[in-house]
């Protein structure tokens, strides 16, 4: 049987880097199996919860490419995908696990379990739920219920230990001793987290719970009531929660936490994916640049460790450098073009008749961006005509009438080259310093200056031969003047 897992966030923020992990990894299990990627949107919160978290969260998934099979939008055969729209089927469930005793109605007020509670703390003793509601008679039951008290349903914890296995971190055991007869269903009868999605796992068939670390203490309680509900208990794998630098829980002081921040930030889904992939998982071995093709290729859960894994914005930086560099130069246009389209700067050309140049001068430029955005700035200096000068740039190499002498006779050089190919233009350049006895690096960089506004290019001579001769004439010739 093809493995079915699930992504289950509470719509109740954006979607967070921890959450989007967790879904990276239970999709690539999914990928990897040929199995189905479930998602289901944890909404009874309804006061927490909104349609625009939830629009969110759908929006930055589909960014990153992560996907579902069945869910909001798609359908599927257990539909529907949003949690407030199954509260029959858990008061069903409720009700049922009242009618084989797992379960009973608790008429307790919030106040008097709230004077109890205080009562134990301050008694020094841990306080849990002294299970009152198991004592009432047959009258008392039917009297509460004549006068319409509000019921919550307890679970009934049995004693002894309960024991799962954890794909991370192995066999874990709990002993029931130290759980409360937790509430299941709220007197208003909207489910508590523990039913929900243990009713929803064992409806939708979920073979593999993929989630969190946070949820582990959690699991003692579902494991109880799968039991309960007499369904098959799938196999769980807690990932180790995601830390910041200083190895404090990743939070917004360590930057952005929010996936869609770092699509507006320029990055690629492609890399924040990879770099995903590797908190908290490793495939062996030293490659470190995957593809998404790769990573589903690679994916096992019993590559997750059970370190807790450090989030590092260089090192995202670093990926998303990488996969700038690994894009095919067409796509690559079409993603930067809403940049270059704000910057005066797109044509539609650039994706077809002058294509061929693009993509070299993209060759050219790429290696050095680390965000979408970086590119925006060199490429001026190919599809502008204008140059804009920084100041200190003008103020360092094209200062003084000796440079713009120079810079004057170099452009006539230029202008009776045949080509700019890079290695002859180079030799021109410095057969001209030698014979006016200068250093080649005042005409080199004059011209980087000259050509491209800035102090910093890639190497000149490729440059010079992409901005093309009559443009790099007319440039130096007027810097030569300015
Ligand atoms: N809705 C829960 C959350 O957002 C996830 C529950 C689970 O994965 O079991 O934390």
């Amino acid at each position: 049987m093809p493995p079915r897992v699930r992504f289950a966030p509470s719509p109740t923020g954006y979607l967070h880097v921890g959450g989007a992990r967790t879904a990276l990894f239970n999709w690539l299990y999914a990928k990897r199996h040929g199995g189905i990627f479930v998602l289901r949107i944890e909404d009874t919160d309804i006061e927490r919860s909104s349609t625009d978290m939830v629009t969110g969260i759908l929006t930055s998934l589909t960014w990153l490419g992560l996907t579902w099979d069945e869910g909001p939008g798609v359908g599927g055969p257990h539909a529907p995908y949003f949690q407030t729209e199954r509260l029959d089927k858990y008061r069903a469930a409720a009700d049922a696990l009242v009618a084989s005793g797992h379960a009973y109605y608790c008429y307790c007020k919030p106040d008097d379990l709230k004077a109890k509670r205080e009562a134990a703390e301050a008694a020094g003793s841990a306080w849990s739920y002294d299970r009152t509601c198991t004592r009432l008679s047959t009258e008392e039951i039917a009297s509460r219920e004549t006068a319409g008290h509000p019921r919550a349903v307890r679970f009934f914890v049995p004693e002894g230990v309960t024991t799962f296995t954890d794909l991370v971190r192995g066999r874990i055991e709990f002993a029931r001793q130290n759980i409360d007869d937790f509430v299941i269903l709220r007197s208003d009868g909207v489910p508590t987290y523990h039913l929900s999605v243990v009713v929803d796992d064992v409806e939708m068939e979920i073979t593999q719970v993929v989630r969190g670390d946070d949820h582990i203490s959690n699991t003692p309680k579902q494991v109880l009531l799968y039991e309960a509900l007499d369904a098959p208990v799938p196999e769980f794998a807690h990932v180790p929660l995601i830390l910041g630098p200083d190895k404090k829980r990743l939070s917004k002081r360590h930057g952005a936490t929010a996936v869609g921040e770092y699509e507006t930030r320029g990055y690629l889904p492609e890399a924040m994916i990879n770099f995903l992939a590797l908190l908290g998982w490793s495939p062996g071995g030293n490659q470190e640049v995957f593809s998404r093709e790769e990573l589903i290729e690679r994916f096992t859960l019993d590559g997750i460790s059970g370190g807790n894994a450090v989030f590092n914005p260089d090192k995202l930086d670093w990926f998303n450098q990488q996969h700038i560099v690994r894009l095919a130069n067409d796509d690559l246009l079409h993603r930067i073009q809403t940049d270059l389209r704000l910057a005066g700067l797109w044509r539609d050309t650039l994706l077809n008749a002058e294509f061929a140049w693009a993509s070299r001068v993209l060759d050219l430029l790429k290696p050095r961006a680390r965000k979408l955005a970086d590119l925006t700035a060199p490429l001026r200096t190919f599809l502008a005509d204008e140059v804009v000068f920084d100041e200190a740039a003008v103020a360092k190499h094209l200062a003084g009438p000796e440079v713009r002498d120079h810079l004057h006779a170099w452009a006539e050089v230029v202008s009776g080259l045949p080509s700019l190919e890079p290695v002859a233009t180079e030799a021109a350049l410095r057969a001209l310093a030698e014979a006016r006895g200068i250093k080649p690096g005042v005409l080199i960089h004059g011209t980087r200056v000259a050509v491209t506004g800035q102090a910093v290019s890639p190497g000149i001579f490729d440059v010079l031969e992409l901005v093309g001769k009559d443009r790099v004439v007319q440039r130096l010739r007027a810097a030569s003047t300015i």
